[in-house]
């Protein structure tokens, strides 16, 4: 047992009876279980999770941090490793798979191109990382990160679920905390949360390449010349019959 982590700071407590004593917190108490048995998501997308494999192995071996318990069902997961390239195809998955986990939840973002994109983030079929539809709480940098590095991103996130306060954190407000929106995948990827930003984009646009349509049927209907170029093209012809 982690004593040093286990005991709140402040109290001394005599190394005779140090193996049965603790003095704590029920934040300390609670984190410090739930930091032990982080159960990661098994799944990955692209080369980055040959590498998270490999942390499963004999030479890093992840159980020692309680870890080690894959799931296979995003109901029984506290953490999703983005292992992989974001492809657009894949992103309506990866926010259902998210919605279905249990909170509280966290997500590693592993590699470059999890993270940003990596070396194929000018593809038109690639995200530019998932932090653009998931909250991401550990961004892991390499392409790909040694198993070793994505270990100390685990630690990293095992620090921060130490500093989680029950009554402070989200996941234990009396509000629900709200489901991601799925994307859609139609000719690009949409956001439903950027729907209204679109719409009037597409709106906006109808409506300039509209303008100059109408001025250009005015001004052939002889009656009035809508636009300026008519205009130019009138007073041109007036200088040359003169
Ligand atoms: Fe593959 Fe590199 Fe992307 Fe990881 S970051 S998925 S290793 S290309």
């Amino acid at each position: 047992m982690e004593q040093e982590s286990l005991n709140k700071p402040g109290y001394e407590i005599p190394p005779e009876i140090q193996q049965q004593v603790s003095v704590t917190t029920l934040d300390r108490v609670y984190n410090w279980c739930r930091r032990n048995s982080l159960w990661p998501m098994m799944f990955g997308l692209a080369c980055c999770a040959i590498e998270m494999i490999a942390m499963a192995a004999s030479r890093i071996d992840f159980s020692r941090f309680g870890m080690e318990v894959m799931r296979p069902s995003p109901r029984q997961a506290d953490v999703m490793i983005v292992a992989g390239t974001v492809t657009k195809k894949m992103v309506p998955q990866i926010v259902r798979l998210y919605n279905q986990m249990p909170e509280p939840k966290y997500v590693i973002a592993m590699g470059a191109c999890a993270s940003g994109g990596g070396p194929f983030k000018e593809g038109y079929t690639v995200v530019s990382g998932i932090d653009r539809f998931l909250p991401v709480d550990v961004y892991i940098p390499g392409c790909p990160p040694t198993p070793q590095a994505l270990m100390n991103g685990l630690i990293a996130l095992q620090k921060k679920v130490d500093n989680e306060p029950i009554k402070g954190s989200r996941w234990y407000s009396k509000e629900p905390v709200p489901e991601i929106p799925v994307p859609v995948l139609g000719p690009d990827l949409m956001d439903p949360r950027n729907y209204d930003r679109i719409k009037a984009a597409g709106q906006q646009k109808a409506e300039d390449q509209a303008a100059p349509a109408e001025g250009q049927a005015v001004s052939e209907d002889g009656s009035e010349n809508g636009s300026a170029a008519g205009q130019a093209e009138a007073g041109a012809a007036q200088v040359k019959a003169s």
